[in-house]
C-alpha cells in the first residue's frame, strides 16, 4: 500500500542533503510518498509518482512527528491545588511528588492505563508521534513494575525511574532505597525498560548515589538518561557525559565546563521549558548550549507536578518566545533533537527510509507554530503512514 501527500506548501525534512541545504532540510511545493509505513519518496510535487492513496496538505507545512524524549506519564491524581498555590507565591520544591505517589499506588492497573491513554491521545493529536515514558511515581518494585507494564503497552521508550525521590517510607534511610533500587527494583524493572533514570538533585539522590544506580542499570543492559541540574547546580551534567549518556535533562544551572563537557560529547541537552513556565524558575540558556555546539532537545517533562502539558507545540513556542531559540532551531530540538535524545534515527526526520510519522499543519509554515502560540494548528497526524 502506498500513500502520496501532495500539495505540501512546505515541507520539513530534516535531511540538510534535501531542499534548502539547511538544518530543517526545507523543500517548497513537494510531495511526500509512503510505503510499508516508511518514507520512499521526497520531491517536487509535479514530479510525484503515482500511488494508491491519496492525501491532500492544501499548502500547508508538514514536519516531523514530535519526539518528546521525557515523559511521566504513569500516574493517578491531580496537583492543580499545589499548582495555584504556587502561583500565589509557594516556590517548588519537588515534595510534592510524594502527593502523587501516594495516588499511583492506591489507582488501579484500569485507572492508570486510562489517564496514560488519555494523555498519549492528547499529545499524538498534537503532533507527537515518538514518546518516552517514564515510570517513578511507583518506588517499590511492585509499583515499579506495573508502572513499566503499563507504559509499555504505548510506546518501546520506556524509562525505569525508581530512583526519583526516596519514598517516605525510607525517610533517613537513603541508602537502603539505592540498595533496592539497584538490586531487586532494578533487575524488575528490566524486562520492561529500556533506559535508566535518576533525579540527580538535592533533596533526591546525590552524584555518588546517581552513579551507582546508572551504573547497576547499565550492568544489566539498560542504557542511561538523567535529571541534571534542574533546581541547583550539581554533578549530573559531568556524571551524564561521563557515562555516554543519551540525554542530560533539564540543563537549567550550567557551568562553563559543563556546556563544554556536552558540547564535546553525544549526550544531549535536554531542554524542559514547561517546568520552568509551570513553576515560574528562571529557563535554561539555550542560547550559550547552542552557541557552543551542543546538541540540544525539546521535551515537555509531562507530570502532574511542575509540567502538566502533552504539547509540543507550546514548548516550542515557550522556547522561541522565552529561550531566544529561532523557529527552526526549536522546531528541529523537538524533532530530531528529541530522537538523538533517544538515541532514534529512524524517526525525527523525513529521509528517505524514516519512519512515516508526521504532521500536516493548518499552517503555511512551521515558523507558526511558534508564531501562533496555542492555536490547535495540526490538521493530521501519520503514524508509520496511518492517518490518526
Ligand atoms: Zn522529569
Amino acid at each position: 500500500m502506498s500513500l502520496l501527500v501532495r500539495s505540501i506548501g512546505e515541507l520539513v525534512t530534516n535531511d540538510p542533503s534535501l531542499g534548502d541545504g539547511s538544518a530543517l532540510g526545507l523543500v517548497r511545493d513537494a510531495a511526500l510518498v509512503v510505503e510499508d509505513g516508511r518514507v520512499a519518496w521526497v520531491g517536487d510535487a509535479s514530479h510525484a509518482p503515482a500511488t494508491d492513496r491519496v492525501i491532500d496538505a492544501e499548502d500547508g507545512a508538514v514536519i516531523p512527528g514530535f519526539v518528546d524524549s521525557h515523559t511521566h506519564l504513569v500516574f493517578a491524581g491531580d496537583r492543580a491545588g499545589e499548582f495555584a498555590a504556587r502561583m500565589a507565591g509557594e516556590p517548588y520544591t519537588g515534595g510534592g511528588i510524594g502527593t502523587t505517589v501516594a495516588a499511583t499506588r492506591a489507582a488501579s492497573d484500569g485507572e492508570l492505563r486510562a489517564n496514560l491513554a488519555r494523555l498519549r491521545d492528547e499529545a499524538l493529536h498534537q503532533g507527537t508521534t515518538t514518546i518516552e515514558i517514564k515510570s517513578g511515581y511507583g518506588l517499590s518494585t511492585a509499583d515499579e513494575v506495573r508502572s513499566l507494564r503499563v507504559a509499555r503497552e504505548f510506546t518501546a521508550e520506556t524509562t525505569f525511574l525508581g530512583a526519583h525521590v526516596v519514598p517516605a517510607e525510607f525517610e533517613g534511610r537513603d541508602d537502603d532505597y539505592v540498595s533496592l533500587v539497584c538490586g531487586e527494583m532494578m533487575k524488575s524493572a528490566l524486562p520492561h525498560a529500556r533506559w535508566v533514570d535518576v533525579f540527580c538533585e538535592r533533596g533526591a539522590f546525590d552524584g555518588d548515589q546517581a552513579r551507582a544506580i546508572l551504573l547497576a542499570g547499565m550492568g544489566v543492559g539498560l542504557l542511561p538518561r538523567i535529571h541534571a541540574n534542574q533546581l541547583t547546580h550539581g554533578p549530573g551534567v559531568q556524571l551524564a557525559v561521563e557515562l555516554d549518556a543519551a540525554s542530560a535533562d533539564h540543563c537549567t544551572h550550567l557551568s562553563d565546563a559543563d556546556v563544554d563537557s556536552l558540547a564535546g560529547s553525544t549526550t544531549v541537552a535536554t531542554l524542559l521549558p514547561g517546568a520552568e513556565f509551570s513553576t515560574r524558575s528562571p529557563y535554561p540558556d539555550a542560547r550559550r548550549l547552542l552557541e557552543a555546539g551542543a546538541t540540544v532537545a525539546l521535551a515537555s517533562d509531562c507530570n502532574p507536578g511542575s509540567s502538566y502539558t502533552t504539547s509540543m507545540p507550546f514548548c516550542v513556542a515557550v522556547a522561541v518566545r522565552e529561550m531566544r531559540m529561532t523557529p527552526a532551531e526549536a522546531l528541529w530540538a523537538a524533532t530530531a533533537g528529541g530522537a538523538r535524545a533517544l538515541r532514534r534515527p529512524d524517526v525525527g526526520h523525513l529521509g528517505v527510509g524514516a519512519v512515516a510519522d508526521l504532521s500536516v499543519l493548518d499552517a503555511a509554515s512551521f515558523v507558526h507554530l511558534a508564531y501562533r502560540p496555542g492555536v490547535p494548528l495540526v490538521r493530521t497526524v501519520l503514524l508509520s503512514g496511518e492517518p490518526q
